[in-house]
């Protein structure tokens, strides 16, 4: 990885060779660079980042008694997004809180955001005075960064027959005191931020929307509320610290991939099973139960605490692995049912 844009001009004969953007490709770098200072001049007094883009690398320097967390996501055309139906800037935000949502499950703070973009040629030049895509990717990119003060310190950039935007997030955590995966004990109770399954919903609505029109997929004004959660999620980050410094979290991961999945994660990290109380379970407005349940890209954080820890809101509570019984068990009025892990798999 190089972590400075502009990337030091790579050896070859031709920029294609390079694998560079040959038309307009410094143009480019010139615009990342000038809108990531811009941006982290407000984001943030960035003073983790000692340097940030034009080096070869950057310099960063944390405070006393923290330890570094690190995260990679990788966002691929056709398989994360796609060019016809996400908005560019929906990719951008994408692709960024997938990684902060990282590290709000480990309850730490943003240092520094790394990114290198893949695109075909055509998406980096705009068309009759309209901004490219790249360009519009980055209006989303860093519109989120700001949010969350999350510097854009480097990155590098490559043309490719594919859009992918590879992100890597520094963070930072007092030491000892990041939130874990394998923490939870039998008795815990369990929690999730915000609701579930509004994601899903609103990749259904898109999906409806992309079978209506040819081509291109227009989003109406009116829609926007209700696809939200799915193009534009929000990352966690305030709850994740305000877990960290409470301290009385046991374990948390974010749902990237689902609740079943995810929970089935924490559950097989820690040692124990869980009971999920369908009653209780905060379904999106708008959202199926199975969405809730399986639908992935919510980027809430799902968190035990011992009983009596005081935090609103519980799903159910963590329970004893007993062999020959299901490692996550659905709550319903019908009775108890085995929840399996049905939410995104990679290779599956
Ligand atoms: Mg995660």
């Amino acid at each position: 990885m190089s972590p400075a844009i502009p990337f030091r001009r790579k050896p070859g004969n031709s920029p294609r060779q390079r694998g560079e953007l040959a038309l307009g490709e410094l143009a480019l770098i010139e615009e990342i660079r000038r809108r990531a200072a811009a941006t982290n001049f407000k984001a943030a007094p960035a003073r983790d980042v000692r340097l940030g883009i034009g080096d070869d690398c950057a310099l960063l320097r944390l405070r006393g008694g923290e330890e570094i967390a690190v995260t990679t996501d990788l966002s691929i055309e056709g398989r994360h997004f796609r060019l016809d139906w996400h908005p560019p800037e929906s990719v951008g935000h994408r692709a960024l809180a997938r990684g902060l949502s990282d590290l709000a499950a480990m309850g730490a703070r943003p240092v520094a955001a790394f990114l290198s973009l893949a695109v075909p040629g055509k998406l980096a030049k705009g068309r009759r005075g309209q901004p490219s895509w790249t360009s519009r990717f980055l209006d989303g990119f860093l519109a989120l960064a700001a949010t969350h003060k999350t510097p854009l310190a480097g990155g590098d950039l490559a043309e490719s027959p594919l859009a992918l935007a590879d992100i890597v997030l520094v963070g930072a955590v007092p030491r000892g005191r990041a939130l874990l995966r394998s923490g939870a004990r039998a008795g815990d109770l369990l929690y999730v931020t915000g609701s579930l399954g509004g994601a899903r919903a609103g990749l259904a609505r898109l999906a409806g929307l992309a079978e209506k029109s040819a081509g291109r997929v227009g989003i109406p004004k009116s829609l926007a509320g209700e696809l939200a959660p799915h193009l534009y999620p929000q990352p966690r980050i305030p709850q994740g610290l305000w877990l960290q410094r409470l301290g009385s979290a046991s374990a948390a991961i974010d749902i990237s991939d689902g609740l079943s999945t995810d929970l089935t994660h924490l559950c097989e990290e820690s040692h124990v099973a869980a009971e999920v109380d369908a009653a209780r379970l905060p379904v999106h407005a708008g959202a199926a139960l199975e969405q809730a349940l399986h639908g992935g890209e919510d980027y809430e954080l799902l968190f035990t605490a011992p009983a009596g820890a005081k935090i609103p809101r519980k799903m159910r509570r963590m329970v004893k692995r007993r062999a020959g019984h299901p490692l996550i068990t659905l709550l319903t009025p019908n009775g108890p049912q085995p929840l399996e892990r049905r939410g995104w798999e990679h290779f599956s």
